[in-house]
């Protein structure tokens, strides 16, 4: 057994240790009230990723412009039957109203299947279920199903800046279609004022940018599984997960080139995977021309701390070297972390 035992200096030094990060938090909380704009002027949009219009109220107390991220899965879990439209709309409400009509709510439609099994839709059993039906396939399996959530969603309209996403697109007739029976339901509810995306997550869509992007409005890069689509492996089991870096250069060209395309056609961008959350990649995303970030409420104060000491300018040059002299590495994470330590910009 490990024998624990503090010295009086050890627990001391514990107690300043903790008072001294309880004092950070405070003064980043506060921060974080604010707008985050860059050193050079480049204003950052800091959303949240939330479940429930309880998480919502949180995020808005921790500073979130939005919600970057619903993750409607909440309402469909551990129930034997599916949600009605009137329990699914009193939900998106709250959250809508949480929010108000001055800030952005992304509704993503049910995302369910591979790691997210749903009780009460036996869905087929599959040898390989990341690779199965999941995220929009399941909906445009069960349109029906689909259709109800989209009624529900589109009820919300008037409370908020309401945007609808798709999840796991892949292809462009996945696109078509999801698009064409939210129109439809558009056309009979009369709530035409919504902004339609996708989410980039399947490696596909990166080489469907020029087709996808004048389709949407906005996209927002999953890079939870775009990462584990891209290296083929999976998310949650560190045998694998830890040898690949999501600031590799492979991934950060990747998630660069859906920047620079979505500048050409105008189309709004945000990032809403995990790495949005930690103030290290983060800054490699504003290197990489990202202005959106969607994250975790626990994250915003440190994120937007990191934003207010960061030249935006500076670091996409930073970055754009590296990515051209480091062809050949698997991370670039040390070199990014020796930059932010030289320009003084808290991790
Ligand atoms: C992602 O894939 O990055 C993402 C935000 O979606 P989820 O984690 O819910 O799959
Ligand atoms: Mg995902």
């Amino acid at each position: 057994l490990l024998q624990c035992q503090p010295s009086a200096l050890d627990i001391t030094e514990a107690y300043a240790r903790v008072a001294q990060q309880c004092a950070i938090n405070e003064q980043e909380k506060t921060q974080a009230q604010a707008p985050a704009t860059t050193t050079d002027g480049h204003r950052i949009e800091v959303a949240a990723n939330a479940l429930n219009a309880q998480d919502t109220h949180a995020a808005v107390a921790n500073g979130a412009e939005g919600v970057g991220l619903l993750r409607s899965e909440f309402l469909f879990d551990e129930r034997d039957t599916a949600p009605s439209e009137e329990e699914q709309a009193s939900a998106y409400s709250a959250v809508a109203q949480a929010l108000g009509k001055e800030r952005t709510l992304i509704v993503r439609t049910l995302d369910v299947g591979g790691d997210k099994p749903l009780s009460y839709l036996p869905l087929p059993k599959e040898d390989n279920p990341f690779l199965g039906l999941r995220g929009i396939r399941v909906s445009l399996d069960q349109p029906e199903m689909f259709r109800v959530q989209l009624r529900a969603i589109l009820r919300s309209a008037p409370l908020t800046k309401l945007h609808i996403m798709f999840p796991m697109i892949a292809t462009l007739e996945e696109l078509r279609e999801a698009k064409a029976i939210l129109a439809q339901e558009q056309a009979l509810s009369g709530h035409h004022d919504v902004q339609v995306g996708i989410m980039i997550e399947v490696p596909s869509v990166l080489w469907a940018l020029d087709e996808m992007l004048p389709r949407v409005d906005f996209v927002s890069v999953g890079s939870n599984d775009l990462v584990q689509y891209l290296f083929a492996a999976d998310r949650d089991n560190r045998r694998v997960s830890d040898r690949f870096d999501a600031l590799s250069p492979i991934v950060l060209r990747a998630l660069k080139s859906i920047t620079d395309k979505a500048a050409i056609y105008g189309t709004s961008v945000t990032l809403c995977g995990e790495i949005g959350g930690r103030p290290l990649e983060a800054m490699a995303l504003i290197g990489a021309g990202y202005r959106n970030l969607s994250m975790s409420p626990a994250s915003i104060g440190p994120v937007k701390a990191m934003l207010l000491a960061l030249n935006a300018s500076e670091v996409t040059g930073f970055l754009n070297d590296l990515l051209a002299q480091k062809t050949g590495a698997s991370s670039i994470r040390a070199e990014l972390r020796a930059y932010a330590e030289g320009k003084g910009v808290p991790l």
